[in-house]
């Protein structure tokens, strides 16, 4: 692990039982309030994709959001939001994920990007990998090619990676 790792993880703060009692929630709030912290976040995440023909950059709700935009700035593309059922105003391509109980979904416009866009998707943390799997799901249904996929922070025991076979993912930090 390199020195700037290391740093990234002091100020990503661990809080037990949020939301709920036995998920250890990783509050990256320190990390984007720090000026060096969140620059540094974002080149380092930024980097693997320089130069690779990305377009556009899609953020999944909310966190994702403050993540992928700066990113899609530095590399030059679009961005786009994946947004929770319900939010977006105009035609949309959706596609559901499970939950403990039940079952969510995830949207994005229908017209959100031309068919053949490479794109980047961007997350804040890949737990299960049941959200990124469904937004990979959306991002083919709308046409486009899942150049990779850049996430802050990996909860490696989790084993969310199963879930994206074949995919190229970059995570900052891993636990
Ligand atoms: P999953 O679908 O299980 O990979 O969960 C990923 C989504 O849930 C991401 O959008 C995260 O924002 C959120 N998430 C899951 N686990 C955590 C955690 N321990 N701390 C913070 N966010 C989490």
């Amino acid at each position: 692990m390199t020195a700037a790792q290391l740093d990234i993880k002091s100020l990503i703060t661990d809080v037990p039982d949020f939301p709920k009692k036995g998920i250890i929630f990783k509050d990256i709030t320190p990390l984007l309030a720090n000026a060096e912290g969140f620059a540094k976040t974002i080149d380092m995440m930024a980097e693997p994709y320089v130069g690779k023909g990305i377009s556009i950059v899609a953020g999944i709700e909310s966190r994702g959001f403050l993540l992928a935009t700066p990113i899609a700035y530095r590399l030059g593309a679009g961005v786009v939001p994946i947004r929770k059922k319900g939010k977006l105003p105009r035609k949309t391509h959706s596609a559901s994920y499970s939950l403990e109980y039940g079952q969510d979904s995830i949207e994005a416009h229908a017209d959100a990007f031309a068919p053949g866009t490479k794109v980047l998707l961007v997350d804040d943390v890949l737990a299960t990998g049941g959200t990124a799997k469904a937004a990979c799901e959306l991002i083919g249904k709308i046409g486009g090619e899942v150049s990779g996929i850049a996430f802050l922070i990996e909860l490696g025991f989790l084993d969310g990676r199963k879930k994206l076979p074949g995919q190229k993912i970059h995570s900052l930090v891993s636990y």
